[in-house]
């Protein structure tokens, strides 16, 4: 019985050494099997086609420990169900809850809830289990370190007791179970000629326990190191403690060098013997290994499968042929997802995603949540628009979300049955609207009523009464209340992509280690939020299967440590920046260096990372490329990791800077986009790309746009010049026009405000909310001070004035919800008390403001109800201006005070009425004298009632000095004002509307904010 240690450098041949090893012995004793153990499923299959491009692998059984462990078990009639993962989790769940439950997680109880917990412990758990650390041994010698440990240890027992009960085992508890069969009868193996223990860099005490006992019944067992006998090498120092570590297990085993002349091209054997050498002398790369430093790790995930893409198109490799190389698979994951997408270049990752963030899964969670949500308005949306539900035997569809967003809307929907019924029920009253003209194609959404809401009501009652949850149950009939639901909803059927297939498997697994975990955890029957908790944590902590066919040629994307042992043509090792590869160790939290040493569990510090980068950069057999971002998530440089400086100091050749401005060759692009976006920066299309031509003069004309958009000064048709349509807009806006003042406020805030809102008739969409919004305030406030003046006994006396506020207020307030169409908050009598103090206010302040001044004109309209218009003589031509002044006061001499009440406090200032952006007091000034001829104006305000004061134009004040001339007074104002007008009305017929983004910012209520390229965070 020989055990050989081979030991040789990255790419020297071993594997291949033993698979002639294994076909010699084959020859010689063809009855008597070879085995050759890997770490993993990729390194199975890979061993399995060298072996078949070798001549043949019949004899010759590849496969991992697990797979040794069932075969051990089978031969001694033992064959126990294997848990999967989501099974676990359920386990380690339940043993955690009883614990918590009796009191018994003092140290970890705050956190015992969290899915995060439970998945470390998944993975300590199966660490102490590969260590062969058993749960009694650990319980006992845990004391020692403390309640934390010792809380560690119980959750450990709980769960091997609850896994025992079951009659399961876990992956990692097969080796237990396979040591003592092959303990306790050394010839269950004794068929077997050799045994070959390839790709590993480390071993665990179950593996090495294994090789010994194998190494005990069978004639040869050889076990394959990366590294060399002495392990001196700074690059080696990892598998020192490997080779340590077998010796000390497996005193006889004989070590053998098996330095080969490697068969790698010149630059790839240099890195191989040169990493982290000081004495290494730079080579040139020659073609076979390159350096990137791309800005961000998204431009650095594109590059490297650009590169990938190139090697493949030009140099022949297959997509199984190249691999890529991550230390932070999951930073990395959407960047390399969404342009291997776009290059067309299907990627395997070997770690799928989290059920929990699938798509299929998410949609499924937010319905089951529907009910406890109380129907909040989004996520009944989001259920009657899924594509994963089929809502058909309710009477919904997809398409009736649009309407339903237009109810909740309407109706003002945050959530709440209740709040759907009414609304649907009101709009059901409402007669139904003609059909729509012939040929429109474009018809925007319409409000459902009549017949239409009558139904949408009954479609989601229907829905509702499925969705509600019944009494208190076991978990299993849970499952199967939603299995059912499912079922019913056919979602199942809905599952289009392979990550949908595969997350649909991932949750029926789920449902399946949650009725286990209750079988093994005993029946009791939980409320629907404690099952709905269940699920959603057992789900956040599963990944579901990696969707693309093993059988489907896909570039490999792998973790470092499951590069090792794995060969390539090409492979590209990404991330190679300060604090990614090298990854920041930390000790772990749970189970501390000290304890890690005593048990023999792998070391969370000092892991002699370099050993990977080793691995990692030997893989590839014929091309290398090293990335690394330079730009961290703040915008500061990132400096490259050392081992980016250790492989780059090997060669001469510097590393290529990509910079996404400068040019790139048109054959350089890696998918069509690149290839246009490339042309239209240079300006021109070769005719070897001829059927990209209408994409590219597509893109030439949105190039322009975007350089309108970007350029400083807002010009051109893309930039608000519709002077092209002047003759539709003079029509429009024409003499006969009758203009409101706010409206030519708009064009002086933002002349594209007025165009969206205006022209276009655009108005933002804002989603309901609880309470009212800043309209309905301002129109509740207004008619309270003018009903309060109007019902008031004497008008000019303040008291009086108080007293009818008081009562108007009180009653104004009850019908507010109902009249203005809002949902009063929890706040909402708090809200009315405020409100109230500010009317209050509002009535004493404005009273202080002077003496002698009566209201004697409360909401008086112009231009409207028969009052003719107020007509202004611009530039010769008539302009028509309608508005409602909200008070005009008296005072002995028969002159008028203009007030006009805002809510808010902001862009009260003489200023504002410079700048053209507050026109309407000037302008009501000249209404009241002009067009209901009550008076000569001498003074005119703003009164902000939430602030409680006048805002600091005052008209009698106004003093403005422009090009020499001085505007004073109401009639000074008058003329800025009318200056204004006849500058907004020249711009409106002349179709200027460029986006000039106003002082203090952009409004929040412009239509355009939403796309608005000039957009300015707002003040207001
Ligand atoms: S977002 Fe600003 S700049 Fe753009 S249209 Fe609106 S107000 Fe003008």
């Amino acid at each position: 019985m020989t055990i050989t240690l081979l030991v040789s450098p990255s790419a020297a041949g071993k594997t291949q050494f033993c698979i002639e090893r294994a076909r010699q012995l084959l020859a010689e004793q063809k009855l008597q099997p070879a085995w050759v153990l890997v770490p993993d499923r990729l390194q199975t299959a890979a061993v399995r086609r060298r072996l078949a491009s070798s001549g043949g692998a019949i004899g010759i059984r590849v496969g991992t420990f697990g797979d040794l462990y069932q075969i051990l078990l089978l031969r001694v009639g033992q064959s126990p169900p294997v848990s999967s993962e989501p099974m676990v989790y359920r386990l380690i769940e339940s043993a955690v809850k009883d614990l918590l439950g009796k009191g018994e997680l003092a140290y970890y109880g705050s956190v015992a809830h969290m899915p995060g917990f439970i998945h470390a412990l998944r993975s300590r758990v199966a660490e102490l289990k590969q260590a062969r650390v058993f749960p009694e041994a650990f319980l006992e010698k845990a004391k020692k370190h403390g309640l934390a440990l010792g809380e560690i240890a119980k959750v450990y027992a709980g769960y091997q007791a609850r896994l025992q009960a079951a009659g399961w085992v876990d992956p990692e508890g097969l080796n237990w179970l396979a040591v003592e069969a092959i303990e306790g009868n050394l010839g269950l193996v004794g068929d077997v000629r050799l045994v070959v223990v390839d790709g590993f860099d480390s071993f665990n005490g179950a593996q090495l326990a294994a090789i010994r006992l194998l190494g005990e019944a069978v004639p040869e067992v050889m076990i394959t190191l990366p590294g060399s006998p002495d392990m001196r090498r700074a690059a080696h120092r990892r598998f020192a403690r490997s080779l340590a570590d077998s010796q000390t297990t497996i005193p006889t085993a004989v070590v053998q060098d098996l330095s080969r002349q490697s068969a790698l091209p010149e630059p790839l054997k240099h890195i191989e013997i040169g990493l982290f050498q000081s004495e290494a002398v730079p080579q040139a790369a020659d073609g076979c290994v390159f350096f990137i430093e791309a800005r961000t790790p998204v431009d650095e995930a594109r590059e490297a499968l650009r590169w990938i893409k190139a090697r493949i198109l030009r140099d022949g490799l297959r997509l199984d042929e190249c691999a890529l190389v991550t230390p932070d698979p999951e930073r990395y994951r959407p960047y390399l997802r969404e342009a291997s997408a776009e290059f067309g270049m299907p990627l395997r990752f070997t770690h799928g995603d989290a059920l929990a963030s699938t798509p299929g899964i998410a949609a499924l969670l937010d319905l089951l949540e529907l009910h406890q949500q109380n129907w909040s308005r989004p996520l009944a949306l989001e259920a009657v628009r899924s594509p994963y539900f089929d809502l058909g035997r309710f009477g919904l569809a997809p398409k009736d979300a649009e309407p339903l967003e237009l109810v909740g809307l309407t109706g003002q929907v945050i959530e709440g049955l209740d709040q759907w019924q009414d609304t649907l029920a009101r709009l059901a009253r409402l007669e139904e609207p003609p059909p729509g003209e012939e040929g429109e194609h474009l018809q925007a959404p319409r409000l459902p009523v009549g017949a239409q809401a009558e139904s949408l009501w009954r479609s989601l009652q229907a829905l509702s009464r499925r969705l509600a949850p019944p009494e208190p149950q076991p978990t299993q009939a849970w499952v199967r209340w939603v299995e059912d639901l499912l079922e019913e909803l056919c979602f199942f059927e809905q599952q289009e992509t392979e990550l949908d297939h595969a997350s649909a498997l991932g949750l029926r697994e789920t449902f399946r280690a949650l009725v286990l975990g209750e079988r093994v955890a005993g029946e009791t029957a939980v409320e629907y939020k404690g099952f709905l908790g269940e699920l959603r944590s057992t789900l956040e902590g599963n990944y579901s299967p990696e969707p693309i066919l093993l059988g489907q040629p896909a570039v490999l994307v792998l973790r470092v440590l499951e590069a090792r042992g794995l060969r390539f043509r090409a492979v590209a090792v990404l991330g190679l920046s300060e604090g990614v590869f090298p990854e920041v160790e930390r000790e772990d939290p749970f189970i501390s260096e000290k304890v890690r040493a005593e048990f023999r569990l792998e070391p969370r510090l000092e892991r002699e990372q370099a050993g990977l980068f080793y691995q990692a950069v030997t893989r590839a057999d014929q091309f290398l490329l090293l990335t690394r971002p330079t730009l961290a998530d703040d915008g500061e440089r990132w400096e490259p990791s050392p081992y980016w400086n250790a492989a780059t100091s090997l060669f001469m050749d510097p590393p290529v800077l990509i910079r996404p401005d400068d040019p790139r060759p048109l054959a350089d692009g890696a998918s069509s986009e690149e290839v246009l976006f490339s042309a239209v920066r240079r300006g021109s299309l070769t005719s070897s790309f001829g059927e990209l031509l209408p994409r590219f003069e597509q893109l030439r004309h949105a190039r322009d746009v975007l350089h309108a958009r970007l350029a400083r000064e807002a010009a051109g048709p893309f930039e608000g010049d519709l002077s092209a349509a002047q003759d539709t807009l003079v029509r429009a806006f024409g003499p006969e026009h009758v203009w409101s003042p706010s409206r030519l406020e708009s064009y002086g805030t933002c002349p594209h405000l007025f165009f969206a809102a205006h022209a276009l008739k655009l108005e933002p969409r804002e989603p309901p909310q609880v309470g009212l919004d800043p309209l309905q305030l301002g129109k509740m406030l207004h008619a309270i001070l003018e009903k309060a003046y109007c019902e008031a006994e004497d008008p000019g006396d303040p008291e009086s004035v108080l007293t009818s506020v008081r009562q108007v207020a009180r009653a104004e307030f009850a019908a507010a919800p109902q009249h203005y169409g809002f949902r009063p908050s929890a706040l909402w009598d708090i809200e009315q008390a405020y409100f109230l103090d500010r009317l209050i206010e509002t009535v004493r302040g404005s009273a202080d403001l002077g003496d002698g001044w009566v209201p004697t004109a409360l909401e008086s309209s112009f231009g409207r109800d028969e009052i003719p218009p107020l007509e202004l003589n611009i530039d010769g031509g008539p302009v028509l201006l309608r508005g409602v002044i909200d008070r005009v006061d008296t005072n002995q001499n028969g002159q008028l005070r203009v007030l006009d009440y805002k809510t808010g406090s902001s862009h009260l200032a003489p200023q504002d009425l410079v700048d053209g952006q507050r026109l309407q007091l000037p302008l009501y000034a000249l209404a009241a004298r002009d067009a209901l001829e009550l008076g000569e104006p001498i003074e005119g305000l703003y009164w902000a009632i939430l602030a409680g004061r006048a805002g600091s134009l005052r008209l009698s004040r106004f003093n403005h000095e422009a090009e020499d001339v001085t505007y004073r007074g109401p009639a000074g104002a008058a003329q800025v004002a009318l200056q204004h007008v006849g500058r907004i009305l020249a711009g409106v017929r002349g179709g200027s509307f460029q986006p000039q983004p106003p002082r203090g910012g952009c409004p929040s209520y412009c239509p355009a904010a939403a796309w608005c390229w000039r957009f300015a965070p707002s003040m207001w």
